[in-house]
C-alpha cells in the first residue's frame, strides 16, 4: 500500500508542479483579463452614471424584446428567412415605377387570356342569373337539363380519352348508384337516431376498408367526402399529438411528390409541410427523410402510389423510420388504395404497404377513385381509436346543444355514403381483384408502348396505374396540346416537365389503349419531324408557370381560373374586348 501511495504522491506532486507552472505562465494573462474586466465594469458604471435606474430597466427590457423578436424572425416562422427575403424582394420589385406596372400589365394580359378562353358558351347559350319567376314543371325542367346542360358535356371520358377522372362509369354502376341515392336521398349522418340504417352502412364501409388494409382488432376509421378531407383529418389528428408534446408548429415530413392536400391541411391547421427529395424513380429518398426529421416533425408521410408519376414510396422504410423515431406514419393511398389492396390477388405482388407494417398508423384511400363509388367519398383509417379522436371536433358549450362532429362537415350527404357501401358490396373482393387485374394489365401495356416510341421516356416508376412521360427532344406540353386538339385530356406535370395518363377501367375496354398509343405515336412523330417552335396556348402557359421565380404571380393567375369558373356575367377584365 505504502509504495503505491508513494508513487501516487510522486505523480501528484508532478501534477501540482505542472499546475503551478501553468499558474505562473497564465498569471500575467489572468491579471490582464482581470484588469480589462475591471475597466469594463467601471466604464459601464461610469456610462450608466448619467442614467437613472428606470432608464436602465427600460433599456434592458427593450433589448430583451429585440433579441426575442430577432430570434422569432430567424427561426420561429412559417417561411424561412430566405423565403421571406425573396418574398420581400419580389414585392419591392412590383412597387418600382415602370417595372412594377409593366409586370402588372403582363399579369392582367395573361388573366384576360385565361378568362377569354375558359368556359366559353356555345352559340345561343345564356346563363340563368336569377330565380325563374315561377317554378318549372318537372317534364319541362328535365328537358331543359337534357338540352341545355347535359348536351353540352364533352363526353370524351366515355371514349376513354380522359386521364383518371371517371374511374368506371359503367351503365350498371350508374343505375345502381342512382337507385341507392334515391332510397337515401334525405339521409344525413348528423342524425344517426333518425337514420340508423345509414349509420350501419357508414360503419360497415369503414370496417370493410380496415379489413382490406389488414388493420388489427383496434384499427378504426371514418368516411369523409374525399381524399382531401381524409388527409386533412389525419393531419389534424397528428397535430393534436404534436401539440400534446409541446410542439408549436408541427411539421409534416413528406416527399416532394406528395399530394397538395397536405399543403392545404398545413395552411388550414397552421402546420408546415417539409418536402423530402426523391430518388431517380421519383420515390422518397429515405436517407434524406431521416436527416430532415427534427423536434417539430409530427408525421412521416409516404404515398402508395403518388399521383404525379405513380411510383410507390418505400413505405416499409418509412414505417421503420417512424418506429425508430417514435413518430406516426401516414400512407396516402387515396389514388390507388383500391388497387394496391388487391394487386397480390390479381397476380401483381407488392411489398407490404399497410397496417401489416408496425409503424404505419394511418391510411387514406379514396372510395371515389378505384372504389368506383360516386364522387364525394373516401376513408381515413387509423391504427387505433386514440389517434382517430384527434380528428374529432366538439364544442360542449353551444346554446344549440352539445355539438360534436367526426369530420369537417356538419349536416352532409348520406346518399353518397349509402351508394358507396352498395358499390363496395356490389363488387365484392372478386370484383375488385378482377377490375385491378384489368387496370394494371392495361397500364403495363401502355407503359411498354410508350417505352417503344422514339422521343419519349418514362418519368418515375409506373408501379400501379399511372404512366408519366417526358421528352428530351421536344416540348412535351406542345405534344400535350396536340393531343388535346384530338380530344385527349392528359395531366401536365412540372418539376420535371412531363405529362401523365392515369388508367381507369374505362381504358381497359378493347382497343382503347391502342387508340391512345396510336395517337401518341403519330403526334410524337410529328413533333420529332418538325423544327422546334415557340410554344403557345396552354403549353406556353404551363412552361412559363414553372420558370417564374415570383411564385405569388403564379398563385394570383391560378386563382383567376376560379374567378372565371364562377363567372356568369362578362368579366370586368374583358371590358370592351369581346
Ligand atoms: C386524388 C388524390 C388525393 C386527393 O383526393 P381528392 O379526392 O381529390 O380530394 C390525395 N392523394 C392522392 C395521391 C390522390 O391521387
Amino acid at each position: 500500500m505504502a509504495s503505491t501511495t508513494g508513487t501516487d504522491s510522486t505523480k501528484l506532486s508532478g501534477l501540482t508542479e505542472f499546475i503551478q507552472q501553468y499558474k505562473t505562465l497564465l498569471k500575467p494573462y489572468a491579471d490582464t483579463a482581470l484588469v480589462y474586466a475591471n475597466n469594463c465594469r467601471t466604464a459601464v458604471n461610469t456610462y450608466c452614471d448619467d442614467w437613472e435606474p428606470w432608464q436602465i430597466i427600460l433599456c434592458t427590457l427593450g433589448l430583451t424584446v429585440a433579441v426575442i423578436w430577432i430570434y422569432q424572425f430567424l427561426f420561429d416562422h412559417d417561411l424561412s428567412p430566405w423565403q421571406r427575403l425573396s418574398k420581400f424582394f419580389f414585392k419591392t420589385i412590383r412597387k418600382i415605377p415602370i417595372i412594377g406596372p409593366k409586370i402588372q400589365q403582363e399579369i392582367e394580359k395573361t388573366m384576360r387570356e385565361i378568362e377569354s378562353k375558359l368556359f366559353p358558351l356555345g352559340p345561343g347559350q345564356r346563363y340563368v342569373n336569377q330565380l325563374p319567376d315561377k317554378g318549372i314543371k318537372e317534364n319541362e325542367l328535365m328537358k331543359l337539363i337534357e338540352d341545355k346542360y347535359h348536351a353540352i358535356e364533352s363526353h370524351n371520358w366515355e371514349k376513354g380519352m380522359v386521364s383518371g377522372t371517371v374511374y368506371c362509369g359503367s351503365q350498371d354502376l350508374t343505375r345502381l348508384t342512382a337507385k341507392v341515392y334515391g332510397e337515401f336521398a334525405w339521409a344525413n349522418p348528423l342524425h344517426p337516431d333518425v337514420f340508423p340504417g345509414l349509420r350501419k352502412m357508414e360503419a360497415e364501409v369503414v370496417a370493410m376498408c380496415v379489413r382490406m388494409f389488414n388493420g388489427g382488432p383496434k384499427a378504426c376509421g371514418a368516411v369523409t367526402t374525399g381524399g382531401t378531407e381524409s388527409i386533412l383529418m389525419a393531419c389534424r389528428a397528428y397535430r393534436a399529438i404534436a401539440y400534446e408534446r409541446g410542439v408549436k408548429r408541427p411539421e409534416i415530413l413528406a416527399p416532394k411528390s406528395v399530394h397538395a392536400a397536405f399543403d392545404k391541411a398545413a395552411t388550414y391547421f397552421c402546420m408546415k409541410v417539409v418536402r423530402v427529395p426523391q430518388d431517380e424513380n421519383m420515390r422518397c429518398d429515405i436517407k434524406a427523410m431521416e436527416r430532415m426529421i427534427n423536434k417539430n416533425t409530427c408525421v412521416l408521410v409516404g404515398s402508395a402510389p403518388q399521383f404525379p408519376h405513380g411510383s410507390i414510396d418505400p413505405i416499409e422504410d418509412i414505417s421503420k423510420l417512424a418506429l425508430k423515431y417514435n413518430l406516426p406514419c401516414h400512407v396516402d393511398a387515396c389514388l390507388g388504395g383500391f388497387l394496391i389492396a388487391f394487386m397480390d390477388k390479381a397476380g401483381y405482388p407488392l411489398q407490404p404497404f399497410d397496417f401489416r407494417l408496425e409503424g404505419v398508423t394511418s391510411i387514406s384511400a379514396d372510395t371515389h377513385k378505384y372504389g368506383y363509388a360516386p364522387k364525394g367519398s373516401s376513408v381515413v383509417l387509423y391504427k387505433n381509436e386514440e389517434i382517430r379522436s384527434g380528428q374529432y371536433f366538439a364544442y360542449p358549450d353551444w346554446q344549440g346543444g352539445l355539438y360534436a362532429t367526426p369530420c369537417i362537415g356538419g349536416n352532409h350527404c348520406g346518399a353518397i355514403i349509402a351508394a358507396t357501401c352498395a358499390v363496395m358490396m356490389y363488387h365484392g373482393e372478386q370484383g375488385y381483384v378482377e377490375a385491378t387485374r384489368k387496370v394494371i394489365e392495361t397500364t403495363r401495356y401502355i407503359e411498354a408502348g410508350i417505352r417503344e416510341i422514339e422521343g419519349l421516356h418514362i418519368v418515375g416508376s409506373s408501379d400501379v396505374s399511372v404512366v408519366a412521360f417526358g421528352s428530351l427532344d421536344f416540348d412535351i406540353f406542345q405534344l400535350s396540346d396536340m393531343m388535346t386538339k384530338q380530344g385527349w385530356h392528359l395531366n401536365p406535370l412540372q418539376f420535371p416537365t412531363s405529362i401523365h395518363i392515369c388508367c381507369t377501367l374505362v381504358h381497359t375496354k378493347t382497343g382503347y389503349a391502342d387508340k391512345f398509343l396510336n395517337d401518341l405515336r403519330l403526334v410524337t412523330a410529328e413533333m420529332m419531324s418538325k423544327p422546334r417552335t415557340k410554344p403557345d396556348g396552354s403549353a406556353a402557359m404551363y412552361g412559363m408557370a414553372q420558370t417564374i421565380p415570383d411564385r405569388s404571380i403564379v398563385t394570383q393567375v391560378a386563382c383567376t381560373y376560379y374567378n372565371a369558373y364562377y363567372r356568369t356575367t362578362p368579366s370586368p377584365l374583358l371590358n370592351g374586348m369581346e
